[in-house]
């Protein structure tokens, strides 16, 4: 893989790409390719075959649109679609139509989701109306294929998207079945995050001569990373990252800190974030003018800043002596990227801290960057509520400590000595310590940030297997996993891939979450993270399976004690 995330080696005009999709980019905020997006979009424009080892988050969904609406001659035009992209879950349909709307729309490119459980009738009028591009999850596309409703005999593009996450959830019959059914010169293009052999197979059943694109060899030759850096991550929902990321700065008190996001948009929304949490925070991207840069860095430099939220262009090549920590907003897009980031700081002997923020979804990402850089990022607890109100306790315990040994204190003897007067004095110094710790700001508008927790992958794998008609397993669930209870099973036609789909549309989990599934007659039972149990069960009781609304709770044992 080329090492365009860390070194500069191109922009989006360098691929040659048309204006519309560049003006397109620049609005979004993305200053250059990610390093899938430089390997792949060469050859996805020529036409060509791609087998590409991709997790989320590294800009994966681009680098196979991008190429497809470049080479879209006139979208807006045809009847049936011209790319067809198979995903696993509804979750993600919607997702990379979204994608696909967002970069194709100055081109006017029609874009559809389409997936079990939305209406059938929007999508048939939809489809009638003709479209360039169809997102669809397997059983759905077969189900419209088998209507007649999708025509493919204009399609140039296959793009299997996860494939190994579709072949997890049972969807290899319906792989073939689809492709069958299109026509043989067209181009496929195959993103899986990880390459077993089953996804070899397909490879090699389906791609013609096609690109390989692995992963993080170019860092895993080159590997440099500093031993000083002390590195941790921290799993959390999008929604709670800018309150996680408050309260880990609260915690380390950093002198000052670099805070890596993808966009420029990201960057300023941060920024205005992290000042309104009464944070000094500078905004530093590859918009801005040389000397509003310079202004930024000598405000950061002067002490009057103390976090600087860049993206990884702007960065480049920056050397701040203060730089204490380093804050990755998102999992970066390569592993290169990871290194180079935390490369600012840790220099010259110094010690330095890194800091990685991960949604759930990009949990994978975060073990590519460990494999190539063959270092532990240990997954850690975001600091609590209480955890925070110690450090701010110990915080100003210190500031007293400071004072104490500052010998300035005569002035106030007299308030002291009248105090005792009435008072004890240990009273005394108990309220002076409290208007101390009060006047350092040390507010509690401080809510719970939800733990998440993610099981190793690997140790899954195989697991999803349904149980012998009738028959109730009483193996204990996994650690750190929960069992919960749907009463629907087998005879309401119920796979593992329908719960599987259902809970990661639904929730916050994506099909690698999901533990053991053991179907039965009436009822099936599945393995999800403890920590997402609630969260599940609210939404599958909110929603429908195979058009049935199922009765979800947390399994029991016969006494009704729950099984742990
Ligand atoms: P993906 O791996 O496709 O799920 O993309 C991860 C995230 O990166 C998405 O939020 C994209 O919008 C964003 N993204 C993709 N390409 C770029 C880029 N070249 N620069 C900045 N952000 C990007």
């Amino acid at each position: 893989m080329s090492m365009n995330a860390t070194g500069g080696e191109g922009t989006f005009a360098d691929l040659g790409l048309r204006a519309e999709l560049l003006d397109v980019l620049s609005a979004l905020g993305y200053e250059e390719p990610t390093p899938i997006q430089w390997e792949a979009i060469p050859p996805l424009v020529q036409g060509r075959d791609l087998l590409g080892q991709a997790a989320t988050g590294t800009g994966k969904t681009a680098a196979f649109a991008l190429p497809m609406l470049q080479r879209m001659s006139r979208p807006g035009d045809g009847a049936g679609p011209v790319t067809l992209v198979l995903v696993p879950t509804r979750e993600l349909a919607i997702q990379v139509s979204e994608a696909f709307h967002r970069y194709g729309r100055a081109l006017g490119a029609r874009v559809l989701p389409i997936y079990g459980g939305a209406p059938i009738g929007r999508q048939l009028q939809a489809l009638k109306r003709g479209v360039d591009v169809v997102v669809a999850t397997p059983g759905r596309a077969l189900d419209h294929i088998g209507r007649g409703t999708l025509d493919l005999e204009g399609l140039r593009t296959v793009v299997l998207d996860e494939a190994d996450e579709m072949l997890d959830m049972g969807f290899a019959d319906d792989i073939e079945a689809i492709l069958a059914a299109t026509p043989e010169s067209r181009q496929t293009v195959l993103f899986s995050a990880t390459l077993p052999p089953r996804i070899d197979g397909i490879a090699r059943r389906h791609l013609n001569d096609p690109v390989r694109i692995e992963m993080g060899h170019a860092a895993a030759e080159g590997r440099q990373t500093t031993p000083l850096v002390e590195q941790s991550a921290y799993l959390v929902a999008r929604a709670h990252k800018p309150a996680a990321l408050g309260r880990l700065l609260d915690i380390e008190a950093p002198t000052a800190a670099i805070i890596f996001c993808r966009t420029r948009e990201e960057v300023d929304q941060l920024t205005e974030t992290m000042n309104g949490r009464g944070h000094r925070a500078e905004a530093l991207h590859g918009g801005m003018e040389q000397e509003q840069r310079d202004r930024v860095m000598s405000r950061l430099r002067a002490g009057t800043a103390d976090l600087l939220i860049a993206t990884d262009v702007a960065a480049r090549g920056l050397d701040v002596e203060q730089l204490t920590h380093v804050v990755n907003y998102n999992v970066p897009s390569a592993p290169e990227a990871y290194v180079h980031r935390i490369g600012r700081v840790g220099r010259a002997g110094r010690e330095g801290v890194a800091l990685t923020l991960v949604e759930p979804r990009e949990h994978r990402m975060l073990k590519a960057i460990e494999r190539v850089t063959r270092q532990r990022i240990p997954v850690e607890r975001l600091p609590t509520v209480a955890d925070l109100q110690a450090r701010r306790m110990e915080l100003t315990r210190a500031a007293l400590e400071e004072c104490l040994l500052q010998d300035d204190l005569e002035p106030f003897h007299a308030v002291v000595e009248s105090l005792t007067d009435e008072f004890d004095l240990m009273e005394v110094a108990l309220a002076a310590v409290k208007l101390a710790h009060e006047a350092s700001g040390a507010t509690l508008d401080e809510q719970e940030i939800p733990e998440i927790t993610v099981r190793p992958v690997d140790k899954r794998r195989g697991q999803r297997e349904a149980a012998p008609d009738g028959e109730r397993s009483h193996r204990a669930p996994a650690g750190g996993m929960e069992r919960l209870f749907f009463s629907l099973g087998r005879s309401a036609g119920i796979r593992p891939q329908d719960l599987v789909g259902a809970i990661a549309g639904e929730s916050s989990l994506s099909g690698r979450d999901i533990g053991a599934i053991e179907i039965a007659e009436r009822f099936s039972l599945v393995e999800v993270p403890q920590a997402a149990a609630n969260e599940v069960i609210d939404a599958l009781r909110r929603s429908t399976i195979k058009g049935r609304r199922p009765n979800v709770r947390r399994e029991r044992d016969p006494r009704g004690r729950r099984q742990r």
